[in-house]
């Protein structure tokens, strides 16, 4: 039977559907099915069943930088009607005497915040930013928009130039010791580390040293996305069936169809083969994408060893909280700073250094952390997701998956560790325990991994950043750069370069990549990191 797909996507995650996005616009067939009902994967956006008209995002929330990407402009996504909001008081973390350390959109804001703690500091902080910001824009941004360099060469072109040599010195470091050597002050430790934390996970790793002033120097900031974050799938999924694609969803893929020692299409579980003439791209993880869709003649066994070694992070899966509420929490903090009431990301609970190492040591003990949270009101920024006079927030915390050995324990754990972290709250938020609450849901690492498996023990950034898993050799050695031991078979989720969270660089860089093999004409203008980085 002739295909009726040139290539067919696994997964509906935002990078499938970038990806997606690009070669239907270059003219290609593409099909993409998804197990859930809804497309987008970690972009979700749903109405609660006892409060109507109120929405929660029971995923991502907070997408760093999002409009800056380049798919976001190349795909023209305002045009069909995505819009982002930032707000200028970025994130706050909120202290039990009411202090708080802010990070503004304007660096001269977070400086003085910072000050408040420590002079020294704040200089540090000024000075990394400043010192970064060409490193950020000149290095870091091409390298995660581009297919990774091998590690030998990448050295090699980043020795050349004095901003390379810069980055290599500090990125040798962990950010725990950068921020142990450079900082002086116990609070604006523990927030600089979280606030990185937040993304990096693990802060001990060397080789991440570089990461907390890359974020300081970024242009990037935490956007939200109107109408909530399923708002960025339903753009994309529109500019891809305006373009001829078909996105396909409540579908149970069997296996990938092998002929030939070429990928050549899927099974479904009902028996239905579908045909690609070009390629099967996998936005799933390695153990899905080479263990349980492939059989395994069709991979060379070191292939598969490695797939199935592909580790997950300990300190991302996250607990959620999420309120439906009838006026938003109100910070007691706000009394002496009146702009904490309109603070984007809100971080309570973390007061002192000392306590990322009792949160990495429960995490290896498989024991409830200290209540060190963070969140957000949505509804301060976009009205539209909670009926009139309505708001909705949320809080997360870092908590082990294998709770006491077994992630199942969350089941019967989760209502009281709800209470417990509401409870938290409510200490700073005194309405929230005077009736502003209207309903409140829980989430645990497991119901993520339940709705999500690609997510495995619910590590909501698909992978760990261990030094053998990153940039050319994510997510292993022999399956970097977008392409698999299998002819015609591409990866293209948070599992690859450069890595989980609403980026959707992987699916742009497996674009260029698959049009490449194809010999298909880029419409766009993807810029190989090699041809731009620093010469001296
Ligand atoms: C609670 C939580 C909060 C988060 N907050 C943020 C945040 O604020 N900012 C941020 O940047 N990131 C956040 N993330 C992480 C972010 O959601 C992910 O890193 C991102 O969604 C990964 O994107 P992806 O393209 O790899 O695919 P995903 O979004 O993971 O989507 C994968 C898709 O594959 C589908 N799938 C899985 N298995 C199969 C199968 N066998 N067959 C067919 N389809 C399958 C799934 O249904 C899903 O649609 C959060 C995640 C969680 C869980």
């Amino acid at each position: 039977m002739p295909a009726r797909h040139d290539g067919i996507i696994l997964g509906t995650g935002h990078n499938a559907l970038v990806l997606q996005a690009y070669l239907c616009r270059a003219g290609l067939r593409v099909l993409s099915v998804d197990r859930s009902a809804t497309p987008g994967g970690g972009l979700a956006t749903v109405e609660s069943s006892r409060c109507p008209g109120f929405l929660h995002n029971t995923h991502s929330f907070f997408h760093r930088g999002a409009t800056g990407m380049p798919w976001y402009r190349d795909l023209e996504l305002e045009a069909r009607g995505v819009r982002y909001v930032e707000p200028e008081l970025n994130v706050a973390m909120i202290l039990e005497d009411g202090r708080a350390v802010e990070w503004w959109t304007d660096l001269d804001r977070t400086v003085a915040s910072i000050a408040a703690f420590s002079r020294r500091d704040a200089a540090t902080v000024r000075r990394w930013a400043e010192e970064f910001r060409p490193i950020v824009e000149r290095i870091l941004v091409p390298e995660a928009r581009s297919a990774p360099l091998e590690p030998g060469r990448r050295r090699a072109l980043l020795e050349r130039s004095r901003l390379g040599r810069r980055l290599l010195d500090v990125a040798a470091l962990s950010p725990l010791e950068l921020v142990e050597r450079e900082i002086e002050n116990d609070v604006v430790r523990a927030g600089l580390l979280f606030f990185n934390g937040l993304r990096e996970v693990d802060l001990r790793q060397r080789g991440f040293g570089h990461s907390i002033p890359a974020l300081l120097a970024s242009p990037a900031k935490a956007q939200m996305a109107a109408g909530g974050s399923a708002a960025l799938a339903r753009g994309l999924v529109a500019d891809i069936e305006a373009h001829g694609g078909e996105v396909r969803c409540g579908v149970q893929v069997r296996s990938i169809v092998v002929r030939g020692e070429r990928a050549a299409g899927i099974e479904l579980a009902d028996g239905e083969v579908i045909a690609a003439a070009g390629f099967v791209a996998s936005g799933l993880n390695p153990q899905q994408t080479f263990i349980e869709l492939l059989a395994p003649e069709h991979l060379p066994p070191w292939a598969r060893e490695r797939a199935a070694g592909f580790r997950y992070n300990l300190v991302a899966p996250l607990f959620a909280l999420q309120l439906s509420l009838s006026e938003p929490p109100a910070y007691a903090a706000a009394g002496k700073h009146p702009e904490l009431a309109r603070a984007f990301m809100v971080i309570l609970g973390l007061e002192r250094f000392a306590q990322f190492d009792e949160i990495v040591r429960a995490h290896e003990a498989g024991e409830q952390p200290p209540l060190v949270a963070w969140g957000a009101t949505p509804t301060l920024f976009d009205p539209t997701q909670a009926p009139p006079g309505g708001h909705t927030a949320f809080l997360w915390q870092k908590v082990p998956y294998a709770l006491r050995g077994s992630a199942t324990a969350w089941d019967a754990e989760r209502e009281a560790h709800g209470r417990r972290l509401l409870a938290m709250w409510a200490g700073h938020a005194p309405n929230l325990s005077r009736g502003a609450v209207l309903e409140a849901v829980t989430q645990s690492p497991l119901d993520t991994e339940r709705t999500l498996p690609n997510m495995r023990g619910g590590d909501l950034l698909v992978g760990s950043f261990a030094g053998d898993q990153v940039g050319y050799h994510r997510p292993f050695a022999g399956a970097g750069e977008y392409r698999t031991p299998l002819c015609g078979l591409y990866l293209c989720g948070g599992s690859t370069h450069p890595g989980g969270n609403i980026t959707g660089l992987c699916g742009y860089n497996a674009a260029a990549v698959v049009a490449a093999d194809l010999g298909v004409k880029a419409w766009w203008s993807p810029v190989p990191v090699e041809n731009v980085l620093p010469c001296e």
